[in-house]
């Protein structure tokens, strides 16, 4: 009998209720699924974030034979792998002969080309369908940004609070206000946090363990390590996992949402990054659980809107953002940055105590939360001038969490201001002082965030003047910049001179 339907399902597309399987008639479509060596090779994919994708591919795989739905699924062990999706694809579309093929929207520009450029060379029809996992879609966005100067979280995020009913009291946002930021920046004193529970973790079963033995095999020359590796990997754990953050975390969650703490990789932070991304957890679910907690007064409402904003706000405003700029977004380089990535971003061997334990918890677990992301690992890069592309390999390799729609944006655009300005209205940039004051790191370092030259002097710090000297014409035009740029008219010329010099050392150092 004629196959109707190839219908592809990606790794990071693991939702038995995606747009793909709307209709699906297991008498005349087939399930298609394939693991391929490029996923994890076109940047080197850490060893965490490798074994994560494979064994939630696997797991669910289960869950289609479960319900009957016939399903050709290549492993990356198949002697005969093509070792990319177009060229699996291709192998599937001679095996199968089917009819058209059938997807949910990709998440990346690169994947949306490849599967395209496959069905054409096949003279298929491909059906794309949207993505229902995202409260908006990319059109609403596009419709949003027309005609606006400059895009802006707030914005899109009340809207679509208001839109989704989200948090609303009527026509008011719950609580009295849009937005309790100024609640949610508190560092935690000398006494360090309290009342830290570890996260529940999940014991790898027989599917997992195989794939930890192949990523252990295959890509021993990866970056991380996978002894710790106890990431959610089918829909149960994820739901499991929420269960976890709503009752124990969230009600920290907001007001230590920027703080930093020396071997604490998790502070009160979800972890529920990958689980989404990977479509194990809708958006839908969580957010309504997080009110929920509110509403039952399990939760402060600023823990609650601090965490709504992150999955109803951010979120979707980087997909929205990655997909009206791409693929021009991939290049752009505002700053002119030219350094390379420092070595030691794949080993964790520095000196600097904060970047140390970003970078060490990063290859442990494939998790760092956001301000150590953005504060620490990405502040240093900035700082230093290395190409955002470069910055962008290295967060797309890395992270259990990272695919493309979403790192780029946080990135090249948030984190290393390559795109002039359309994700954040200035450069996030600081010295070791702000390191200082969210954490416990400078008091065990060899550093003083108080210095910015001599043998002590802290590289932020040291790297933060230079980095004003370097674009303070183009910083001096930033009404959100002008304090700093004041500062930096007060800096005496030989001072400048020992700065600029101690920052090309660290630049020469690498
Ligand atoms: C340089 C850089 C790279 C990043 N790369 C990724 C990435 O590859 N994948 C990814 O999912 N997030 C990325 N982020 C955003 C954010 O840091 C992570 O989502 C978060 O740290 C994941 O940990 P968590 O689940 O404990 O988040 P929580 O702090 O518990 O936040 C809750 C959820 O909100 C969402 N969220 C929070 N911040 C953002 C944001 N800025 N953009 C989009 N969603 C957000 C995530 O889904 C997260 O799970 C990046 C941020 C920076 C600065
Ligand atoms: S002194 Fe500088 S390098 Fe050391 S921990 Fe503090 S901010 Fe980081």
């Amino acid at each position: 009998m004629k196959i109707r339907h190839l219908v592809i399902v990606l790794g990071d597309q693991l939702d038995l209720e995606a747009s793909a399987f709307d209709g699906l008639d297991p008498a005349q479509d087939r399930v298609w699924m394939a693991e391929v060596a490029e996923e994890s090779t076109h940047v080197p994919s850490s060893q965490p974030r490798i074994a994560l994708f494979l064994s939630a591919m696997r797991h669910f795989a289960q869950a289609l034979r479960d319900r009957r739905w016939p399903l050709d699924y290549t492993r990356l062990d198949d002697a005969d792998n093509a070792g990319t999706l177009a060229g699996e694809l291709h192998r599937a579309l001679a095996r199968v002969k089917p009819q058209g093929l059938v997807m949910t929207a990709p998440g990346d520009w690169r994947v949306l080309q490849s599967i395209r450029g496959a069905a054409a060379a096949a003279s298929l029809p491909l059906e794309i369908r949207d993505d229902r996992h995202f409260f908006s879609t990319v059109r609403e966005f596009a419709e949003h940004a027309k005609g606006r100067k400059q895009l802006r979280l707030e914005y899109w995020y009340r809207a679509l609070r208001q839109k989704h009913g989200v948090l609303m009291d009527g026509d008011a946002p719950a609580g009295g206000q849009w937005n309790f930021d100024a609640d949610n920046r508190e560092s935690f004193g000398k006494q360090g946090p309290s009342d830290l529970r570890a996260p529940l973790r999940f014991v790898p079963d027989a599917h997992t363990q195989e794939v930890l033995d192949l990523v252990k095999t295959r890509f021993a020359d990866h970056p991380g390590r996978l002894d710790s590796f106890g990431w959610p990997v089918t829909r149960e754990q994820a739901l499991q996992a929420l269960h976890d953050f709503i009752t124990h975390r969230l009600p920290l969650f907001g007001r230590y949402e920027d703080a930093l703490w020396a071997g604490e990789p998790w502070l009160y932070h979800s972890q529920l990054s990958a689980a989404l991304n990977l479509k194990l957890l809708h958006p839908r679910e969580t957010v309504q659980a997080a009110e929920a907690a509110w509403r039952a007064g399990q939760a402060p409402i600023e823990a609650v809107e601090g965490f709504i904003r992150q999955i109803l706000g951010w979120r979707e405003y980087v997909r929205g953002i990655y997909w009206t700029q791409m693929p021009e977004y991939l290049e752009r380089n505002a700053l002119d940055a030219r350094e390379p990535l420092p070595a030691f971003f794949w080993t964790g061997t520095t000196d600097m105590a904060c970047l140390r334990d970003a970078l060490t918890q990063t290859l442990t677990h494939g998790y760092a939360h956001h301000i150590q992301r953005l504060m620490v690992t990405g502040l240093y890069l900035l700082l230093l001038g290395v190409r955002p592309q470069e910055a962008h390999q290295w967060y797309l390799s890395v992270y259990v969490d990272a695919v493309e729609w979403v790192e780029l944006p946080n990135t090249l655009g948030m984190s290393q201001y390559g795109d002039g300005g359309i994700m954040a209205s200035k450069p996030y940039i600081a010295s070791g002082k702000y390191i200082q004051r969210m954490g416990n790191f400078c008091k065990g370092c060899r550093y003083d965030p108080g210095e910015s030259t001599g043998p002590t002097a802290c590289p932020y710090t040291t790297l933060y003047w230079d980095f004003l000297m370097r674009h303070e014409a183009m910083l001096a035009g930033n009404p959100r910049m002008g304090m700093q740029v004041r500062n930096l008219a007060r800096l005496a010329q030989d001072k400048r001179e020992a700065i600029a010099t101690q920052a090309q050392a660290l630049r020469d150092a690498g």
